[in-house]
C-alpha cells in the first residue's frame, strides 16, 4: 500500500482479499491452531526461522490484518494485538523492565494504568517513578542506571493537556531510553512516532473500535529506536534469552527488520502470560477502524462546539478542552493537536457535587457510563464515581473538582447534543 493517507490506509492496509475464497471482508479465522505443511516447516516456525501461524494465543490471521493496518496508520513497523488496553500497557513495560528496574511515568494517567504501575508492577519488583508532565526535565532527574522506559498518555483526561512528546522523547534518546506513549484518546490526531516516541499503545476499546462493543489493546513498534546502541541500558533485548536457546533479541531478529521489541513481546510475553485478542474482536476493531478518520473529525468538531457552548453558560464555571487552555496548555495544543482536539472534554458546574449529580441524572441522550470513545455521547461525574475513593485534595491533584463532569462527545447531531446538555443544566439548578 503506497498511500500515506489514513483514510485510505484504514480501508486497505494489510489486506486485499482472501487467497482461498477471494473474500473482500477480512474473514474471522476462528481457530485455535494451524496445520503445518511438514515436520520441517513446523520446526522452522517454532525456531522463528520462518514466521507463520502456529497457535492463536501467539498469532492469528484476523488479528494480523488489524496489526498491519494499525502499524501502517500509526507510521510504525509492526504491532501486537492483545486482549485489552490494560494488557497492552503492562506488556509494553514488562517487555523491557525486570525485577529491580524502574520506569519513569507521567503522573497524568488513566486510573487503571496508575493501579498497574503503583501496585501490581511494584509487587513484581518494577518501580514506577511518577513525575509532573509539565516539566520534561523531571524525566531526566528521575532517571538512573536501572531506568528502562519512559511512559505517558498523549491526551490524559481529566486535564486534557497534551503531553510534551518531542521534548521527553529527546531526553529519553539521550540516555538510550524509549518513550512509550498511550495514544488512546488521540488516534490519528497525534502520531507519537512523528515526535520521537519509540512505542505506541492503545486501548482499542475506545476510538479505534468506536462502537462500545469490544475490549482490546495493541502495542505498536515504531522501528525507530536503536536497542543495541547501549546494551547495558536495555538488557532484556541484549542478553541471551534462555527460553529461546540463548537468543539475543536485538541480534536474532535483525534479518526480519527493526522489530526486535515487538517480536520479543509476541514470542515471550504473549506466549507466557496469555491475553491474546480474540479473532472476533479483531474483526469488530477492523470494522471500526474503517471509519476512524471520519469519526475523529466529527468527534473533534462536536466536542469543540460543546466546549464553546458551555463556555457561554453562567452555571458553568470552567471548561476543560484543549482549545480552551491558556499558557503552556495552549502552546502544546497548537503544537500537538492542529488536526483536531478529539472528543473528550470536561466542565465544572458552579453548583458543585449536588449540581454535578443532578446534571447527570437529568441527561436523556448522553449515556451515563465509565467509558470514552464511543460513537454515542457519554458522561460521568468523577467525584461521585471513578474518583470517589480519593480524598477531595487527591481528587483536586488529578484535576477532578466536586462539580467536574467529563464528557465523551459523540457523533449525534450537534443540535441534539446541545439540547440535551441545556435541559440537564437547567434541571441541575434545582
Ligand atoms: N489507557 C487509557 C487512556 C484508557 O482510557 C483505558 C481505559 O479506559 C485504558 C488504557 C485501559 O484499556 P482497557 O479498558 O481496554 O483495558
Amino acid at each position: 500500500m503506497s498511500s500515506k493517507h489514513p483514510e485510505t490506509l484504514a480501508l486497505h492496509a494489510g489486506w486485499r482479499r482472501d487467497s482461498a475464497t477471494h473474500s473482500v471482508a477480512v474473514p474471522i479465522y476462528q481457530t485455535t491452531s494451524f496445520q503445518f505443511d511438514s515436520a520441517e516447516q513446523a520446526a522452522n516456525l517454532f525456531s522463528l526461522k520462518e514466521l507463520g501461524n502456529i497457535y492463536t494465543r501467539i498469532m492469528n490471521p484476523t488479528c494480523d490484518v488489524l496489526e498491519k493496518r494499525l502499524a501502517a496508520i500509526e507510521g510504525g513497523v509492526a504491532a501486537l494485538t492483545v486482549a485489552s488496553g490494560q494488557a497492552a500497557s503492562a506488556f509494553s513495560v514488562q517487555n523491557l523492565a525486570r525485577i529491580g528496574d524502574n520506569v519513569v511515568s507521567s503522573t497524568d494517567l488513566y486510573g487503571g494504568t496508575w493501579n498497574l504501575f503503583a501496585n501490581t508492577l511494584k509487587d513484581q519488583g518494577i518501580e514506577v517513578r511518577f513525575v509532573d508532565p509539565n516539566d520534561p526535565e523531571a524525566f531526566a532527574r528521575a532517571t538512573d542506571d536501572r531506568t528502562r522506559a519512559y511512559y505517558a498518555e498523549t491526551l490524559p483526561n481529566p486535564k486534557l493537556v497534551p503531553f510534551p512528546i518531542a521534548e521527553v522523547a529527546a531526553i529519553g534518546r539521550s540516555f538510550g531510553i524509549p518513550l512509550i506513549m498511550d495514544n488512546t484518546s488521540a488516534p490519528l490526531l497525534v502520531r507519537p512516532f512523528d515526535h520521537g516516541a519509540a512505542v505506541v499503545m492503545y486501548s482499542t476499546t475506545k476510538y479505534i473500535g468506536g462502537h462500545g462493543n469490544s475490549i482490546g489493546g495493541v502495542v505498536i513498534d515504531g522501528g525507530n529506536f536503536d536497542w543495541e546502541a547501549n546494551p547495558a541500558r536495555q538488557p532484556a533485548l541484549n542478553t541471551p534469552d534462555p527460553s529461546y536457546h540463548g537468543a539475543v533479541w536485538s541480534q536474532a531478529v535483525k534479518p526480519l527488520g527493526p522489530i526486535a521489541y515487538i517480536l520479543k513481546m509476541r514470542v515471550t510475553m504473549l506466549r507466557d502470560l496469555g491475553a491474546p485478542m480474540a479473532p472476533f474482536n479483531a474483526f469488530l476493531f477492523l470494522q471500526g477502524l474503517e471509519t476512524l478518520p471520519l469519526r475523529m473529525r466529527e468527534h473533534s468538531r462536536n466536542a469543540l462546539a460543546v466546549a464553546n457552548f458551555l463556555a457561554e453558560r453562567r452555571d458553568v464555571s470552567r471548561v476543560i478542552h484543549p482549545a480552551h487552555h491558556k499558557g503552556i496548555g495552549a502552546e502544546r495544543t497548537a503544537k500537538y493537536l492542529p488536526k483536531g482536539q478529539g472528543g473528550l472534554m470536561g466542565f465544572e458546574l458552579a453548583g458543585g457535587l449536588t449540581a454535578g449529580q443532578r446534571f447527570i441524572d437529568g441527561l436523556k441522550l448522553f449515556y451515563h457510563v465509565a467509558n470514552i470513545g464511543d460513537a454515542r455521547s457519554l458522561a460521568i461525574h468523577p467525584a461521585s464515581t471513578t474518583h470517589s475513593q480519593l480524598t477531595e485534595s487527591e481528587q483536586a491533584a488529578t484535576g477532578v473538582t466536586p462539580g467536574y463532569v467529563r464528557l465523551s462527545v459523540g457523533l449525534e447531531h450537534i443540535d441534539d447534543i446541545l439540547d440535551d446538555l441545556s435541559q440537564a443544566l437547567d434541571g441541575a439548578k434545582g
